[in-house]
């Protein structure tokens, strides 16, 4: 009987560290990001990555024989939860999305070329990359209807296909592309992924699209999402990345790890909007005592704290399941948190937000950033309806309507059973009356 929520002493101090750097180091960096531009925080950032690597926790995703530190999920989470804090931590770990994952793809499915190629200058900071499935015309929480081609074209293979929301897509080196190959195969063995490089003739992209989180038009800047159009693109055959129809299979393993890291992170967000929360509750004051004092305030930090706690020992537990069962026994607990942990990051940020009443809407505070980021987080990696429909269907396998169509608890039925078996009983209870 093991069950240990404790942190072995020698992680905990690596994590006090990183609590203590990204905090000092990394926050101040939040403030001047706009007027440092993309070259002038590589610059910042270059010191404070030399430290990461001095201390051995860069690129801590991957396997120690690939330059990481082979941590699992758990300690990986514990980690996320620090650089969930700050959107730009994540660089100074080298474990930033896309690349984090595009990593992984590459580090389970490329060949030893292709790791040559793309993985070691993608881990060590020298490449960009970006991850393209999604598409304007078919229904991403659906992937199985892409629309993509890839065809065989002499020795290589020719892509045609439209996609958007590829992140970072307008500053990668090379692509990531799920595109259909086998569109007569089961509809989960019809797509492929391919490596292309952003160079190749034919590849287009348009635009990042403008969003919540980025509201006016800007084109060619980390955290954009492009819109790319793959026209006649030609491509080697050793482009393919795994075998050919084992797209689906490849993005399951990527994305298990990659919602557990995306939960912690989000939990940092929380935690950071939560501290806000607090901090105003004590310092304003209105209708003679502090909002700390009214009931709805104090409903909103123990809701806030029950909430987080929840989720964070849920995505602990789906991350301790991965690493001790596998990815597939946490399917499941994956696809819980992915929707849960969602919801707690839009509630509590959401909360601090009406805390701070019009501070809270300017930009004065991060807290609207944070609530524009949280919106996002309910639909990439799987809208929350996709996620609850696969929760419900899973559990719904372990149940069977009953054969009389009368609900097994249904009352008459289990007392007229109940009388029968205690017959002698009940005439001997009322024959003592
Ligand atoms: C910030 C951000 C970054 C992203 N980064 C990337 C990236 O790097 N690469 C990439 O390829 N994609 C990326 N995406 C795209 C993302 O993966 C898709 O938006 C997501 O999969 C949903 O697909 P869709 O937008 O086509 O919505 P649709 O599939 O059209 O779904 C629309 C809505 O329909 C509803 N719905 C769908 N299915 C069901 C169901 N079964 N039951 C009930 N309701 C349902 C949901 O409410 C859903 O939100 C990103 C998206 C965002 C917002």
């Amino acid at each position: 009987m093991a069950w240990d929520f404790s942190t072995e002493p020698e992680f905990q101090r690596k994590l006090d560290w990183m609590a203590d750097f990204v905090r000092a180091e990394v926050w101040p960096l939040e403030t001047v990001f706009d007027e440092l531009g993309q070259d002038g925080f590589e610059r910042a950032i270059a010191p404070l990555r030399d430290e990461v690597k001095q201390r051995g926790l860069w690129a801590a995703h991957l396997p120690p024989e690939l330059g990481g530190q082979g941590f699992g999920q758990v300690k990986l989470g514990l980690m996320h939860e620090i650089l969930g804090s700050s959107p730009y931590a994540p660089f100074v770990f080298g474990n930033n999305a896309p690349d984090s994952g595009n990593a992984e793809i590459l580090a389970l499915a490329g060949t030893p070329e292709q790791k040559r190629e793309w993985l070691e200058p993608l881990l060590a900071g020298e490449l960009r990359s970006a991850f393209s499935m999604t598409e304007p015309g078919t229904a991403g929480s659906d992937p199985t209807l892409l629309a993509t081609r890839a065809v065989q074209d002499g020795d290589g293979w020719r892509i045609d296909g439209h996609k958007w929301f590829s992140s970072n897509g307008s500053v990668a080196d090379f692509l990531i592309v799920m595109a259909v190959t086998d569109p007569d195969e089961r509809p989960h063995g019809r797509a492929s992924m391919f490596v292309v490089p952003a160079d190749t003739p034919g590849v287009r992209v348009l635009r990042d699209i403008a969003t919540m989180e980025q509201p006016t038009e800007h084109f060619g800047r980390v955290g954009g999402h492009a819109e790319i159009v793959y026209e006649g693109v030609r491509v080697p055959k050793d482009s393919l990345l795994g075998v050919r129809g084992a797209g689906f299979a490849i993005a399951q393993q990527r994305l298990g790890p990659g919602r557990i890291h995306h939960c912690m992170r989000w939990l940092g967000v929380s935690r950071r909007a939560f501290d806000m929360l607090c901090e105003r509750a004590l310092s304003r004051y209105a209708h003679g005592s502090p909002l700390a004092e009214k009931q709805t305030v104090q409903n909103w930090i123990a809701d806030s704290a029950a909430q987080m706690q929840a989720a964070r020992l849920m995505t602990l537990h789906a991350a301790w399941k991965m690493d001790t069962e596998g990815a597939s026994a946490a399917r499941q607990d994956i696809a819980l948190i992915k929707f849960f942990g969602a919801g707690v990051l839009h509630d509590v940020v959401d909360r601090a937000l009406q805390a701070h009443g019009a501070l809270g809407y300017s930009t004065d505070l991060p807290l609207e950033a944070m609530y524009r980021h949280a919106r996002a987080a309910r639909i990439y990696d799987g809208p929350d309806e996709v996620h609850r429909q696969s929760v419900a269907r899973r559990i719904l396998r372990g149940y069977a309507a009953p054969a009389d169509g009368v609900p097994s608890e249904h009352v008459p039925a289990r007392r007229a059973a109940a009388r029968e078996r205690f017959a002698g009983l009940l005439e001997a209870v009322t024959s003592n009356d």
